[in-house]
């Protein structure tokens, strides 16, 4: 059974773009859940499904990303392959049009898991990776954010992310941001880092996660909910906002996050007030949170 879900992002998200983010999302998973109706990878579904989504100036990744305190969009971005562990991931990068490609080109060279900076430009260059003017990164809704959102705001909102299943049992999981508002120029959050923004093993599950990136790296979120729910795997949507709250509550932030277990089954999870979310499996029908 192939199985599917993706996330735009967990934060204080206005109703205003409800529909946005529902259409946004469900445009997306479409492009993977016809991988995955073909038999294709999980790999490639994630990868395919973020990559739709970075292109949605809606969400806060590829195009529309947000600024950092300089504002300049600089991205994270990674890739989990459960099946191996194959991972790959980049950091603070500017001007590359779909940082899910680009992670995904480094888990594919295999000698390194996380390339930063310019370092990461120029092995984009040398893969063929589409760069664009990092001006051209910024749409109005991320200059809207940066504007118009006041200091005393939480920072939070629109990363994107899937975790999926396929028809052979394997699964991956991918998630892209530009981070959170305001951030310090040189950021990486908890997107690009294995086992607290991102990660899949065939045997666990996988996780995608949104929200306040410093809370899911300090308390190694993703991997540390997937030891929990393979104690518990009977109710994973409680032990996954269970998991929530206790980051949350011991470091601070609000967030939520996007699994699927070895069997298939999907849960989402936030403590923030909203989370977009499409979700599929074969033989059910689409559908949509937010
Ligand atoms: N987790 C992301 C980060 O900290 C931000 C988000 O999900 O909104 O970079």
């Amino acid at each position: 059974m192939w199985s599917i879900i993706c996330h735009g992002g967990a934060g204080s998200i206005s109703s205003d773009v409800e529909t946005a983010h529902r259409e946004g999302c469900e445009g997306a998973l479409r492009a993977g859940i016809e991988i995955l109706e073909r038999g294709g990878a999980a790999l490639d579904a994630v990868c395919e499904t973020v990559r739709r989504l970075e292109d949605n100036p809606v969400f806060n990744a590829g195009i529309g990303a947000t600024v950092d305190e300089n504002g300049m969009v600089s991205c994270d971005a990674a890739v989990c392959n459960g099946r191996d562990l194959g991972y790959g991931a980049v950091g603070a990068v500017s001007g590359v049009r779909h940082p899910i490609d680009l992670a995904r080109a480094v888990m594919e060279d295999g000698r390194h898991a996380l390339l930063v900076g310019p370092g990461a430009i120029q092995f984009a260059r040398q893969r063929g990776i589409e760069l664009v003017d990092p001006k051209r990164m910024e749409t109005d809704p991320s200059r809207a954010r940066w504007w118009f959102t006041s200091a005393e705001s939480p920072p939070e909102g629109d990363t994107v992310g899937a975790v999926a299943r396929d028809r052979s049992g394997h699964l991956a999981a991918a998630t892209s941001t530009g981070g959170l508002l305001r951030k310090y120029a040189g950021r990486v959050g908890d997107s690009p880092i294995a086992g607290a923004g991102t990660y899949a093993r065939d045997d666990l599950g996988a996780v995608s996660a949104t929200g306040h990136g410093e809370t899911f790296m300090r308390t190694v979120f993703a991997f540390q909910a997937l030891q929990s729910l393979s104690r518990a795997p009977e109710a994973p949507e409680e032990v996954l906002r269970l998991e929530l709250d206790q980051a949350t509550a011991r470091i601070g932030g609000r967030g939520g996050a996007i699994l699927v277990l070895p069997d298939g089954r999907i849960a989402f999870a936030r403590n923030t007030d909203r989370m977009g979310v499409a979700w599929a499996a074969q033989g059910k029908p689409l559908q949509t949170a937010f």
